[in-house]
């Protein structure tokens, strides 16, 4: 496609992005200018060389060093390239990739980039299908990660898809216009033509383990300090919860912490990236500036992430209770302030399942009502302040790595005060009152 709304959507990518932020692309850049005219090379500029697939590539020879497009994939042999003059969006250039025979493969045109890894970017190509089946379709991606734009399959016209993305520390990324994926193959054809990478604004902060994207007007509510402090005081929390679980999620990798305008399914949603609904930001950004409070709620969803990947979780009777009570460490052990309600410091939030929360103990358990998550992990920490948390830490870690996996929530709940007997050399069943196991067998088995 070569229009006049593509060259100022380019031109616009273009005025976004800060030379000096970035000299190591205007280097590999030069070599490609002799290809262009000024304009076009003024084009090529806007990150993507060859962007348009206007140059001939030919995917039979070697890749060399000046290569701008290369093929790669899962099995190279059963698939077909094809650069032509007129295959791209409106007979322009463009790239066909194919599998042949039938067979799910997974296939790209990659091309290395160098890029500013304290931006936010966002990735489209225009796309054409023809009978694509199956995995992740027709997609565009960054190669060699997981990050990668929804599919497209079936027999589609033209239309364009983008994903959004924040290079690595080094800066350094290959893109992919792809059919298929890892753990997700396809077949068919599939035509790629216009491939842009624009800057998009964004906050973009990273720390030791997180990686924090929010919409600028968010960011800029609070002093810069503020977050600052904040996320060096998450890498912190992230390194407690380490040492209670003994093991990182996502093999280590930063956690991402990034607003979205759509609904993620709750306040933020854990994950990597963590999903942190925007309407929510700002006030929370507002109460850390005037409280400390290092955020329940992203506490909550960094503590989530630490039910380990790699980890068996079959005997966690209640994941949401389990989060709250690996904050409970991160709390006692590095006493920060954080807001449910009221800003507790550090061991106070004890309060809020002891005695504040709608469902405490002193409101459900106490009573001999059934009720409540909040005040059955009050009675976690009661047995804490009896053995201190080398059994916790000892029990989790067993259990992690063991195979078991209870049939009902009675049954995780008794075998996880066994393991706490066990490491503990007490009874731990001793901490518990006249009468409140019963309501606790009750509670569990609603
Ligand atoms: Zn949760």
């Amino acid at each position: 496609m070569k229009n006049t709304i593509l060259y100022s959507a380019l031109c616009l990518a273009f005025l976004f992005f800060s030379c000096e932020d970035n000299e190591i692309l205007d280097e590999e850049l030069v070599s490609d200018d002799s290809e262009y005219g000024l304009a076009e090379a003024r084009h090529a500029r806007s990150f993507v060389r060859n962007n348009d697939f206007e140059s001939p590539i030919d995917f039979n020879q070697p890749a060399g060093r000046q290569a701008t497009w290369i093929k790669q994939g899962y099995q190279l042999n059963s698939g077909l390239f094809e650069w032509s003059n007129n295959i791209g969006s409106g007979h322009s250039g463009g790239v066909r990739i194919e599998t042949v025979g039938g067979v799910q493969n997974d296939l790209a045109i990659t091309q290395m980039l160098s890029l500013n890894p304290t931006k936010f970017y966002r990735l489209s190509a225009w796309v054409k299908t023809v009978n694509v089946i199956g995995g992740a379709g027709a997609n565009v991606c960054i190669w060699d990660t997981w990050t990668r734009s929804s599919g497209l399959w079936g027999t589609q016209d033209w239309q364009k898809i983008s994903v959004e993305f924040v290079p690595p520390a080094s800066g350094e990324l290959a893109i992919g216009c792809r059919l298929g994926y890892w753990a997700g193959v396809s077949s068919g054809t599939v035509y790629f033509d216009d491939v842009i990478i624009e800057e998009v604004p964004k906050f973009v902060k990273s720390s030791t383990h997180i990686q924090l994207i929010l919409d600028e007007e968010d960011a800029a509510a609070v002093k810069k300090q503020t977050i600052k402090n904040w996320m060096a005081n998450l890498d912190r929390a992230y390194e407690k919860y380490y040492e209670l679980m003994g093991s990182y999620p996502y093999n280590g990798q930063t956690i991402t912490i990034q607003s979205v305008d759509v609904y993620p399914g709750g306040w933020a949603v854990a994950g990597n990236p963590i999903l942190w609904y925007k309407p929510y930001i700002k006030d929370e950004l507002l109460n850390t500036e005037a409280t400390g409070s290092w955020s329940f709620g992203i506490l909550h969803e960094l503590a989530h992430d630490f039910a380990l990947d790699n980890a068996n979780r079959s005997w966690i009777w209640h994941e949401e209770m389990f989060a709250n009570f690996r904050m409970y460490y991160v709390a006692e052990g590095l006493n920060p302030p954080i807001t449910q309600g009221k800003t507790y410091i550090g061991a106070e939030i004890k309060n809020f399942y002891m005695t504040d929360a709608d469902d405490s103990y002193a409101k459900g358990i106490a009573l001999g009502i059934p009720r409540g998550q909040n005040g059955l992990m009050y009675t976690l920490i009661r047995i804490k302040d009896q053995t201190g948390w080398q059994p916790f830490i000892d029990a989790i870690r067993d259990l992690n790595a063991s195979s078991v996996s209870p049939a009902t929530n009675i049954e995780r709940f008794n075998l996880f005060l066994d393991k706490l007997s066990q490491y503990s050399g007490t009874n731990v069943r001793d901490t518990y009152l006249p009468g409140e196991l019963n309501t606790i067998q009750q509670l569990l088995g609603q």
